[in-house]
Formats: structure tokens, C-alpha cells, sequence
């Protein structure tokens, strides 16, 4: 069947949904950093990604934080909502680490007094440049209603990821979430979208401190596909097999 490709995004390629006010989100095994220029593929990738971020949807809606999430439809292929994509990443941090150690001088691995919530504008071209509250709300790119969602949703993320990682051995030192604004009848609701899985999150083992996520191939620390491997064992949702890109999709019962 051919359907509509709706975005192609670097991790991602987003199409057109069986219904009306839905997508079909399909898993890649690319993999890009530091503002595309380092580009690479992490051979079964996408279909831990959607794995992982399945599960991790599946448990925020549990506790009533709402996704774009409807169900895995095959080992590469997500069913969601289509939303209005809010162009901000909202990252949360336990932990220093990346560009915060950068920019502040922080050491890797230091605790932050509090958890510390950032905004990013979403702008490939600027290579998504931090920004503050005054800009994303004089730039109309949310509202002052949107944040006054956004950000509690992001720290109850944290909260509740921050123990469900510990219990599989891994700290959530850092992670990226993206939000989107889902119509129902005229009401409109902020809906977590994307993905949350260790292409968007730090998970640092909780005995070695070994890094569990993107970073790997971010600094070419190897062992790239079984740290993703690893966090979908710990969850309980790695796939018997794993599937190369291009093969044909199989069904989930
Ligand atoms: N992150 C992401 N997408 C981005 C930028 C950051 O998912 O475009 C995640 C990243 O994986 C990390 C957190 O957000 O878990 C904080 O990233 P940081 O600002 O330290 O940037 P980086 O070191 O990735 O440049």
C-alpha cells in the first residue's frame, strides 16, 4: 500500500494515518548529532525506539499524562494522533551533562540543585538555539497557557521516568520531550508527541555509570546498538529478533 508521506524527519518518516486525524510514525535506523553533521545508522535503531518509546507512552498515559500515542502497528511502525507540533524541546536535567556542562562549566555527572527545565527552538537552520519564556511568547511559538501545561507535564515526566529508569539500574540524567496541541470538538489539549527513548534521553547504568544512550555514538564510544539493546532488555521489551530497514512489516497481534 502506498500512503502519503506527510515528514521526513531525521529519525523519522511520518505518514499519512488510516483515519482522519491520525499518522503512522515509521522508525529509521539513521542517526545524526551535533546538528547533522555527524551522520551514521545504528543498525536496529528504529525498531528499539519504537519499542522503547511505546512502552514509555504506554506507562505516562497510565498516570494520566497524555500522548499522541495509539498503538505499535509492526516492529518499525507507530499508530498516533495527529497534533500541532509545538516548535520548542523542552529538556529536563537531573544531572549535568552535554551542553549544559559545556555552557556552565559544570562537570559531567555533577547533580543540578534541582531538576533545571530549558527550552529549545525547534530551527535546524540555527542548529535549535535555547530560548527563553519572553521569546517563545513574544514569538507567539506558545502561549503562556501552553507553558503553564508544558511544564508541569515535563516535570511529572521526570518524576515518574526518573523512577521507572532507576528501577531498571538507569539514571535519567537528562532528556528532551516535544509537545503537541491535539484538537477534540474545538477543545484543544498539550499532548507529550514524538518519541522518549535513548535518542532522547541520558540513562547513565546506575552501578557503572556507563552510558546507555545516544552519546555513544555521539563521542564514538562503541557499542552503539547494544546499549539501545540493553535499555529495551531492561524494560522487558526487547524483540525476539530485529528486523533490517526495508523488509517487509509484520502485523502485531
Ligand atoms: N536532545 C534531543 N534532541 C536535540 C537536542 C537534545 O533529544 O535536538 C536531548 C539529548 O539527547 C539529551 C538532552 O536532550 O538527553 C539534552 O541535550 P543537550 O542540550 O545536552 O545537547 P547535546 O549534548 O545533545 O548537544
Amino acid at each position: 500500500m502506498r500512503r502519503r508521506r506527510i515528514h521526513e524527519g531525521k529519525a523519522k518518516v511520518l505518514f499519512e494515518g488510516p483515519q482522519p486525524g491520525t499518522l503512522v510514525q515509521y522508525f529509521k535506523d539513521d542517526a545524526t548529532a551535533f546538528n547533522n553533521e555527524k551522520r551514521g545508522i545504528i543498525v536496529g535503531k528504529g525498531v528499539l525506539n519504537n519499542a522503547i518509546s511505546e512502552y514509555l507512552m504506554l506507562r505516562l498515559a497510565e498516570i494520566g499524562v497524555p500522548t499522541h500515542f495509539v498503538r505499535r502497528l509492526n516492529m518499525r511502525e507507530q499508530l498516533i494522533r495527529e497534533v500541532e507540533i509545538i516548535p520548542i524541546e523542552v529538556v529536563v536535567r537531573n544531572v549535568a551533562a552535554g551542553s549544559i556542562s559545556k555552557r556552565l562549566g559544570l562537570e559531567e555527572g555533577s547533580p543540578l540543585p534541582r531538576p533545571i527545565v530549558e527550552y529549545y527552538y525547534k530551527k535546524d537552520e540555527l542548529g535549535d538555539p535555547m530560548v527563553s519564556e519572553e521569546h517563545i511568547t513574544a514569538f507567539g511559538w506558545a502561549s503562556n497557557l501552553d507553558l503553564d501545561d508544558m511544564v508541569p507535564l515535563a516535570l511529572r515526566v521526570n518524576d515518574f521516568l526518573s523512577g521507572l529508569f532507576l528501577g531498571v539500574g538507569l539514571k535519567l540524567i537528562d532528556f528532551k520531550l516535544e509537545f503537541g496541541r491535539l484538537w477534540e470538538d474545538e477543545e484543544m489539549r498539550i499532548v507529550v508527541a514524538d518519541e522518549i527513548s535513548p535518542d532522547s534521553c541520558r540513562l547513565w547504568d546506575t552501578k557503572t555509570n556507563e552510558k546507555m544512550d545516544k552519546d555513544r555514538f555521539r563521542r564514538d564510544l562503541g557499542g552503539v546498538e547494544e546499549a539501545y539493546q540493553e535499555v529495551a532488555r531492561r524494560l522487558g521489551v526487547l524483540p525476539d529478533s530485529i528486523p533490517a530497514e526495508g523488509g517487509r512489516p509484520t502485523l502485531v497481534k
